[in-house]
């Protein structure tokens, strides 16, 4: 048999689009790859386009590369556990005969196509890395006497990031529609007050009193909310004994947010327009949301958000009224608000913490207390 001649069934898979697409597309016979009969198969030509889009995500590369079958399993799970398990390096040899399949051999060998038997890499995050020096750049402006110990950073104007991330958050955005209710913490911590904090007391922070965080600097306010009470509880991270208000605020009219909770990557690499940018763009979003849900530290230099502000500020001068995040203390989600007008307390309520459980364990030896964050450097003492 001539392997591109061929003929693969939906078994085969695991890709849930590839597996829909031969069962529609296929019919009923014997699988030369996995041996399962009465199957839907389809000759190896009707994949072959679809896998040749995807592999432009990859670079071919030295030896220290991999295999493309091990690269599709690693980070898209394509191929059914009978065609990974197989001896014989299988998955392999599928791989690259669908790849084959449907091309003239004149044409394969012409040079438009890399050698699909080669090893590849995968591409590196320049989105990501475009993004740190942006971001470096503009931190570096406000700061001159940073600016004068790293003298080597370029500096570039501040607005040049391409006009897809405007898409992608576009493509990223929601609405939360009026009567939406959303929760906000505030620990009792004035111990000689007895008096509750009043639904006034429980909006934002006049500018003079905020201090800095993910989405602010010193004196702007934002509002910070979370989707329920406990993850708003979570947030403030009050300790056992504290008495903490929590209120409701309810959405007044339709708010338009960026979304960073569900931006990783497609579920599946094939049919994907522009799949290569998707990749670019969920990991650079993937990393930003990170870098949101990260708790403040009590004595951490406030300037040391400056990615997630600088983002914030793309968000709101994008037109948007906030943007939401997933919570690294909770297990909902956090909202920030640019503009506080567009939200109305409705009540709130105290509650007592009675316990905390901490589930923990010791560090290894050499193990660091923190990763490192991707700005630290500029903060080293
Ligand atoms: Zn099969």
């Amino acid at each position: 048999m001539n392997p591109e001649n061929s003929y693969a069934c939906h078994r085969c898979f695991k890709d849930k689009v590839l597996f829909e697409f031969i069962r529609q597309k296929g019919q009923r016979g014997w699988c030369n790859w996995c041996g399962a009969r009465n199957v839907y198969v389809v000759p190896l030509y009707e994949l072959g386009d679809i896998f040749r889009d995807v592999i432009p995500i990859y670079s071919p590369g030295d030896i220290n590369g991999d295999r493309l079958s091990y690269l599709l399993q690693e980070d898209w799970n394509v191929f059914s556990e009978r065609i990974e398990q197989s001896p014989d390096n299988l998955m392999q040899e599928l791989t690259v005969s669908i790849l084959k399949a449907g091309l003239d051999p004149k044409d394969y060998h012409s040079g438009d196509y890399p050698d699909y038997n080669d090893f590849f890499y995968r591409k590196e995050e320049w989105l990501v890395g475009h993004w740190q020096d942006k971001a470096e750049a503009y931190f570096l402006n406000g700061q001159k006497r940073l600016k004068e110990s790293f003298p080597s950073i370029h500096r570039e104007p501040i607005d040049d990031l391409p006009d897809q991330l405007e898409a992608a958050f576009e493509d990223l955005s929601r609405t939360y529609e009026p009567d939406h209710i959303l929760y906000r913490a505030r620990i009792h911590d004035e111990r000689l007050r007895n008096e509750r904090f009043s639904l006034s007391e429980m909006g934002m922070p006049p500018p003079e009193k905020s201090t800095a965080g993910r989405a602010n600097r010193k004196s702007e306010s934002v509002l910070y909310l979370a989707n329920n009470a406990r993850t708003a509880l979570a947030e403030v991270r009050a300790w056992k004994g504290m008495a903490v208000a929590i209120a409701r605020f309810q959405i007044k009219k339709p708010l338009s947010v960026v979304s960073l909770l569900n931006c990783d990557m497609p579920e599946s690499p094939f049919f994907q327009e522009y799949l290569e940018w998707k990749i670019q763009l969920g990991a650079l979003f993937d990393r930003l949301a990170e870098e949101l849900s990260q708790p403040a530290l009590p004595n951490e230099d406030e300037n040391i958000y400056f990615s997630t502000q600088y983002l914030c500020d793309w968000i709101n001068k994008s037109g948007y009224d906030g943007i939401e995040y997933p919570s690294a203390m909770g297990a909902g989600y956090n909202v920030a608000l640019f503009r506080s007008d567009h939200v109305e307390p409705l009540d709130v309520r105290y509650f007592r913490v009675k316990d905390i459980i901490h589930k923990y364990d010791e560090l290894v030896r050499d193990e660091l207390p923190y990763e490192e964050g991707p700005f630290d450097y500029l903060f080293m003492k």
